[in-house]
């Protein structure tokens, strides 16, 4: 009697094991089907399927110089804001056709001003990993020549004090800029005292991608290199990310201008960012 209770109540377990057992198979032929599934995935997609997102996990801010009613800098036949634009969407081109795992981000893709404050805000917002501003250089001597890459930081020589005021100023035909900016004067060396007491959070890998960035011009794109620099740039001084601002040549210069203007330059230029971007991603984001 005793030992038929203790079956009946053995039975009656063994009745809900197996319905445990028929779940879990009905679960596993499930998983199987979706697995199956997400291997015909291409990698790249699968990848974030499983992550459970659809973003890439890399993402480049692309910002060229001024725009709109802000020409920059002049050069005999052309605007620093004409020259920026056309590499910056170079470089678009050859990131995305070389990396399309990376995602590229454009502040601005036409004759258009963004606000310095703005271009920091959309690379912020967007969570970038690196942050490229790109620009052109001007000097009254005609014969200074090269390229220049910044990161943020405290100028050391009156030449980079007033390439740095000169990159500021366009704040000044901004509505509110004093607001905007906390009272930032670009044209006084007081308000550069406070990137003194301000050191920009990823300094050292912004110093590496600017290193990056002049190997390239130097190799690739055979331009005379006048080396990596720190500044009190504005756009980058509110950037959450490494950040560097190049300066790609100079416009005052005859025959800079002349490579700076045509599509070879260009091409150059942007291939030599885009090589530091990909070995900068290939070193710290395997
Ligand atoms: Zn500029």
């Amino acid at each position: 009697m005793k030992t038929n209770i203790l079956k009946k109540k053995y039975t009656f377990r063994d009745f809900n094991n197996n319905m445990k057992r028929i779940f879990i198979l009905i679960g596993l032929i499930a998983l199987s089907f979706c697995q199956s599934s997400y291997i015909n995935l291409p990698y790249s997609e699968s990848k974030d399927f499983m992550k459970g997102k659809n973003s890439k996990s890399f993402c480049v801010v692309i910002d060229a110089g001024h725009g709109g009613k802000h020409p920059g800098t002049l050069g005999k036949t052309v605007k620093e804001k004409e020259v920026t634009l056309q590499i910056a969407l170079e470089l678009e081109k050859i990131l995305k056709k070389n990396n399309p795992e990376i995602e590229v981000v454009m502040t601005r893709k036409s004759d258009a001003y963004v606000d310095l404050n703005d271009r920091a805000e959309i690379s912020n917002k967007r969570k970038a990993n690196l942050f490229v501003s790109i620009h052109c250089n001007a000097n009254e001597n005609k014969d200074i020549h090269g390229t220049e890459t910044y990161a943020m930081g405290v100028h050391k020589t009156d030449g980079q004090l007033n390439i740095m005021k000169r990159e500021n100023s366009d704040i000044l035909k901004e509505e509110n800029y004093k607001e905007k900016y906390e009272n930032f004067d670009p044209n006084s060396e007081e308000s550069y005292i406070l990137f003194k007491l301000q050191q920009h959070g990823h300094l050292n890998q912004s110093l590496d991608l600017a290193r990056k960035v002049e190997k390239h011009f130097d190799q690739h794109a055979k331009r005379t290199s006048r080396g990596v620099k720190q500044a009190g740039f504005l756009v980058l001084w509110k950037t959450a990310m490494p950040a560097i601002l190049i300066e790609t040549g100079f416009l005052s210069n005859a025959s800079e201008e002349k490579y700076l203007t045509s599509i070879e330059g260009q091409n150059s230029l942007a291939t030599s960012i885009y090589k530091a971007i990909r070995d900068y991603k290939n070193q710290h984001h395997k």
